[in-house]
């Protein structure tokens, strides 16, 4: 086990490098038995390499909460996902059933409140969700010096407030005459922006996760990890365009002298395609919530771990 580490240690960082694990300073050509002339930190604690456990103790357990208010969020998430595809079944299932067994219909508003509700849950999941990511992708001391602006980590960050700006965004586009004379495009504005922006962020923080099983070290959990990020980063924008396409026709006029593939063909393939999608996404979201799981658990750990070995005090004689 120690020698799997030691080989990981070798492969994640260069030998030419040499950070203070809580500033970033470069310690290379300092005598180790002495501290960081930035923030005083031994320099023997910055020699262990790049694990977690060997990492800023105070940024591993801000991980570890991070990974945990993320996967709070996730679990809200998925509840609503899947009341999303089982309440239209659920519908015409006892829509039929008190059709015709008790001769009457479930009001429209019982829908309308579930509907709600669910949307309210969908929400809170969401906020908690980029409370957790905001945490989980706080820089690694270490790298404050030296990290590229257009890092996994930085990119979800910047996509994440993008998100969140192209909501006001898209209602201040319906200032736009055209916009709001054609209500159809509104729509389109607002999830074509929003979706892009949720897909940079979630393909970017799964990718800044994986750099963080390297480090703990999992293997495994790490490829698991990049095989859902290359998966989400097609599945999402698919199921976007899928779900946009049938209220784009049905607002453009139909083409004179007939189109090459009629409208109403076109829908139902892009609606088959959509719910294809939307149950792969479904099953790549449980997958993906399993793995967010373990990382808590490797976080949690992890910090544990860093707190008992970088809080012994320096070897002084
Ligand atoms: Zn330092």
């Amino acid at each position: 086990m120690p020698d799997m580490e030691k080989s990981d240690q070798v492969s994640l960082s260069s030998p030419t490098e040499l950070r203070c694990i809580t500033c970033g300073y470069d310690l290379r050509s300092l005598p180790t038995e002495e501290s960081c002339p930035e923030c005083g930190t031994p320099i023997e604690l910055s020699l262990r390499g790049d694990l977690l456990s060997q990492s800023d103790p105070a940024w591993v357990a801000r991980l570890a909460r991070g990974q945990s208010v993320l996967v709070f969020g996730v679990r809200f998430c998925l509840i609503c996902m899947v009341c999303a595809f089982a309440i239209p079944f659920l519908g015409f299932g006892l829509g039929f059933v008190f059709a015709f067994g008790f001769g009457f219909n479930i009001p429209s508003w019982v829908f309308s409140v579930l509907f709600l509700s669910f949307g309210g849950t969908l929400i809170v999941g969401a906020l908690f969700a980029t409370l957790g990511c905001a945490l989980v992708t706080t820089q690694d001391p270490r790298d404050s010096l030296r990290e590229s602006s257009s890092s996994n980590r930085n990119v979800a960050r910047q996509a994440l407030l993008a998100m969140y700006a192209c909501v006001p965004a898209s209602f201040v586009a319906l200032l736009i005459p055209f916009v709001r004379t054609s209500p159809q495009i509104f729509p389109v504005i607002f999830f074509l922006s929003v979706g892009t922006c949720f897909t940079v962020a979630l393909v970017a923080t799964l990718g800044w996760l994986a750099v963080l099983a390297a480090r703990i070290p999992d293997h495994d959990l790490r490829s698991r990890t990049m095989k859902s990020a290359r998966f989400f980063r097609w599945a999402v924008p698919v199921l976007i365009l899928t779900a946009l396409i049938p209220p784009m026709l049905s607002a453009t006029p139909p083409a004179a002298g007939g189109a090459l593939i009629r409208p109403g063909v076109l829908s139902s393939v892009t609606g088959c395609v959509f719910l294809v999608v939307a149950a792969g996404i479904l099953i790549g979201s449980f997958r993906m919530y399993k793995d967010l799981r373990t990382y808590r658990t490797a976080f949690r750990k992890c910090a544990t771990e860093a707190n008992t070995t970088n809080s012994e005090p320096p070897l002084t004689d």
